[in-house]
This record gives C-alpha cells, structure tokens and sequence, in this order.
C-alpha cells in the first residue's frame, strides 16, 4: 500500500490510532458478509488501494454489501439524487405527479434495506402527499357512513 496516497484524514486518523506506515505495509483481503443477502463477499487488496488511494475514502470504511448489492444501492441512490433534485426544482408541479411520487417513495423503501438508513422524512411526506386526493377527484372527509350512503354527495367546497 502506498498510504502517502491516502486522504489527509486517513493518514491523520491512522497515525492517532498508533499505527505508523512504511512501504511494507500491504492491504489483507477483508471477508464478510453481505449484510442484504447475506453471501459471502471479500474486499479484496487491489480495492482497497484503489479505494483509498485513488477515491481517497477515509481508510477504516468498510464495505458491508456484496457487488451485486452495492450496484444495486448506487443506482437507487443515484435515482434518488435525481428525484431530489426535480423535486427541489419543480416542487409545486411534482406535488401533483402521483407516479413521480410513488417511484421515489418506493426508491426510498428499498433503500433502508441496503444502508440501514430510515430515509423517514421524505417517505411520510411522500405518502402524506399521496395519500391526498389531487385537484378534487376525492372527498377529503372520511367515507360516508352507512346511514348517508345514499344521500347525494355534497359539493366540494375547496
Ligand atoms: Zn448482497
């Protein structure tokens, strides 16, 4: 490893934890299990030096999803990022686009299960929103009961 290469906040933090580099020093295939699935996966040496050095990630990160869930997890964030930014930009159309909503809500639930981050506010937002008739198709007030069901529906008075 070539930890000459790492980020400023690695090389600080792994000096303070009383380890001092030298050239010899190599990175150790790292075995754990996916915490999604739960298959065995290996941070191999040649990924941690490509993730240290060249990204610079902050040298105690660790992974804890499998290739085939971390793909996964980068596109839903990427999907999510996306929606974030529609929705910082066109906020007042979108809170009418019911299948924009819903995508994004079910990115946000799938999410929790890859980072084991609740993602909470956005999600009750969402639903909240969805949860409300759009333009006036539907009543607001609860269901009509049994004795006035048969009553004529009084007029929307939004
Ligand atoms: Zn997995």
């Amino acid at each position: 490893m070539d930890a000459t290469q790492w980020s400023e906040e690695s090389k600080r933090s792994y000096l303070y934890c009383g380890h001092s580099y030298s050239q010899s020093d190599r990175y150790c295939d790292i075995h754990y299990s996916c915490i999604r699935c739960a298959s065995p996966a290996v941070f191999t040496a040649a990924d941690q030096k490509r993730s240290f050095e060249v990204k610079k990630n902050y040298i105690w990160q660790r992974r804890d999803l499998c290739p085939a869930c971390h793909a996964q997890w980068v596109q839903l964030k990427a999907k999510d990022r996306a929606c974030q930014a529609r929705w910082t930009a066109e906020r007042l159309t979108l809170k009418h686009d019911a299948s924009f909503m819903g995508d994004w809500l079910q990115v946000l639930e799938a999410l929790p299960s890859y980072d084991r981050r609740k993602h909470s506010s956005m999600k009750t937002h969402l639903r909240k929103l969805l949860e409300q008739p759009s333009q006036g198709t539907k009543l607001l007030a609860p269901a009509p009961t049994q004795t006035d069901a048969h009553h004529p529906p009084s007029p929307v008075s939004r």
